[in-house]
């Protein structure tokens, strides 16, 4: 199997889908579901993210293997720092290996205290992603992706900061980058051209979430501190509280951004999907109406 960077660079836009270890058998029983219908579309990579605690991340591991095993799907599996020794770290890369796991997502992970409060590493562990993805690499035939934060990580003092970590982390061996939910997409491109002036070429994937319910928005910027484009937030509220606006506004939303990122040259487009795939599924078919994907 190829590389995703070989196939960002060859064969026109990627389409990537994120999911989330789910919590129960029922929310297994709709993950499987969405990863069936999405597999359908042959996507670029499917990714599964990584949670703080014990059982989440075998969680990661088993279902990550299982996709990778039981689908056609190529995978990519979350990694990040929090909580773990080095010697951890590389124990769950090994797994992921065992299960034929090529592609990490290296990350730092947040503050266990929320995106406010002071990140602090593990005292036998790593400080930030750029000397995760230098162990992964070091570990094995790995490609490696990471972060990028077009609206400033709450961290970093500016936006050019940012630009200068994901320097740092293509120059530790990252083959691309996927951001935070686009909201904003002059955010995106600004970001892109900071990297530019840096003479950086490593692929940034936008990532985009459909909002399909309302207060979403509002719990996601809460959870990682990320603020928000005014005129998302305004279209959203002014869809109120009926379920079926605010979808149809999300849908939308999503649609236009997808739209625009690609005209302007995005390598690809990723897609969280909260473990479901109707709203993906509908983004998808907007786009296709109009021969983008
Ligand atoms: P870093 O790159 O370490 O950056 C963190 C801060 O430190 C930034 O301000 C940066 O500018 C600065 N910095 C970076 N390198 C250095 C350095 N060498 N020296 C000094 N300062 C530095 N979290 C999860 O827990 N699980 C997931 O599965 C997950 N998936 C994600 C997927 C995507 C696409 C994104 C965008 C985020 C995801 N996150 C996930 C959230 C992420 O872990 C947090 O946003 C975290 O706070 C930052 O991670 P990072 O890898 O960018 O860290």
């Amino acid at each position: 199997t190829r590389p995703i960077p070989e196939l960002l660079a060859e064969e026109g836009p990627s389409f990537s889908f994120e999911f989330m270890p789910p919590r129960s058998e029922r929310a297994e029983a709709v993950l499987w579901n969405s990863v069936r219908r999405l597999e359908q579309l042959h996507p670029t990579f499917v990714s599964v993210t990584y949670g703080a605690g014990g059982s989440t991340r075998d969680r990661t591991v088993r279902i990550t293997g299982r996709i990778e095993q039981e689908t056609t799907l190529r995978t990519m599996a979350h990694l990040t720092c929090v909580g773990s020794s080095v010697s951890e770290l590389r124990r769950v890369v090994g797994e992921y290996a065992a299960v034929g796991i090529r592609n990490v997502l290296a990350l730092r992970g947040d503050p266990p205290g929320g995106p406010s409060s002071v990140w602090e590493a593990h005292p036998e562990g790593l400080d930030h992603a750029d000397q995760l993805v230098a162990l992964v690499r070091s570990l094995g035939d790995f490609t490696v992706g990471v972060a990028a934060f077009p609206d400033k990580h709450p961290e970093s003092t500016s936006l050019e900061q940012d630009a200068d970590s994901l320097v740092r982390k293509a120059e530790a061996g990252a083959a691309f980058a996927i951001t935070q939910m686009i909201t904003d997409v002059d955010a995106y491109l600004r970001l892109r051209d900071l990297l530019d002036r840096r003479g950086c070429t490593m692929p940034v994937i936008p990532g985009l979430l459909p909002v399909t319910a309302p207060g979403q928005l509002q719990r996601l910027t809460e959870l990682n501190g990320q603020p928000l484009a005014q005129d998302v937030v305004r279209r959203i509220a002014d869809a109120g509280d009926d379920p079926v606006a605010v979808r149809r506004e999300g849908i939308a939303i999503c649609t236009e951004h997808s739209q625009r990122l690609l005209r302007e040259g995005a390598p690809g487009l990723h897609f969280m999907t909260m473990n479901k795939s109707t709203a993906t599924l509908e983004v998808f078919a907007n786009l296709r109406q109009v021969s983008l994907v």
